[in-house]
């Protein structure tokens, strides 16, 4: 994860410090001194957030020897903010790491305690909150076409469950079927075909993906010339569309009980 932010051991000890000053929403004399004591104790935190910060304020309030009332409102207010921003990156730890142990071979959508608005394509006045614990949307889409399926299953992906998976993970990647859905739903602006059938079959230990609905033609996602890309196969015809075919096309017809 190339911009993942990283706190230390001691900074996250120096935002629990920070946490039990503020319980009652104000600082007193005493606890600023208890702050500057932290920091000179630790003087590793001084040199990366948020120590540095708070070390550069006490610094500046302290130079006459003690804190005005006004100076002890500041360091609330900049402790309080150093909490709000503090929380956010936890939360994206505790969302990257449910992503990073997500499995590729389960053919759902991964399960992610957060809420995600979605503006409209459409309406720029409207918005959609996706729950990404169970995939669900406040759309219309959603709620006619895909409540009834099973939570985090595939056809429960309207367009905006793809923007919302899309939105919380700009850093790195899903598994690669799922990325390369994701990919399809934000370029054709469209949910999955919440009446085709999906699965997921291992074909020389890679997941390859597979979608189909009522007529002869199946999509199938796997490698090709170091991409994952999707692929339509014609039973009934027994053809590749365009004559282009994955990397393994044989064992993954064979995978997927197509006789020729
Ligand atoms: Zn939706």
């Amino acid at each position: 994860m190339s911009t993942k932010e990283t706190i230390s051991l001691k900074s996250r000890q120096l935002i629990d410090f920070c946490r039990t000053l503020t319980l009652d929403g104000d600082i007193s004399d005493e606890e600023a001194w208890k702050l500057r004591k932290f920091l000179n104790d630790n003087p590793e935190c001084c040199s990366e957030w948020p120590g540095a910060e708070i070390d550069y304020l006490l610094t500046k309030v302290f130079e006459n020897g003690s804190a005005s009332e006004h100076e002890l409102k500041q360091i609330a207010s900049k402790l309080i903010s150093i909490e709000m921003k503090s929380f956010k990156i936890f939360n994206k730890e505790q969302i990257d790491e449910l992503i990073e142990s997500f499995s590729p071979y389960d053919c759902i959508l991964p399960s992610i305690p957060t809420i995600v608005s979605i503006k409209s394509d459409s309406n720029p006045d409207e918005t959609y909150y996706v729950n990404l614990s169970d995939s669900s949307c406040s759309c219309s889409d959603w709620y006619g076409e895909r409540r009834h399926f099973q939570p985090n299953t595939l056809n429960r992906c309207c367009k905006h469950v793809a923007y919302a998976l899309h939105k919380i993970n700009k850093d790195s990647e899903y598994p690669e079927w799922l990325q390369c859905l994701i990919n399809e739903c934000r370029h054709s602006k469209k949910g999955l075909n919440p009446k085709f059938r999906w699965t997921i079959v291992l074909v020389k230990n890679n997941p390859v993906l597979f979608s189909s609905g009522n007529s002869d033609l199946i999509n199938i996602y796997a490698h090709h010339d170091g991409n994952f890309s999707k692929f339509g196969y014609d039973i009934k015809e027994k053809r590749w569309s365009y004559g282009i075919r994955p990397h393994y096309s044989e064992t993954i017809k064979i995978a997927l009980g197509i006789q020729l």
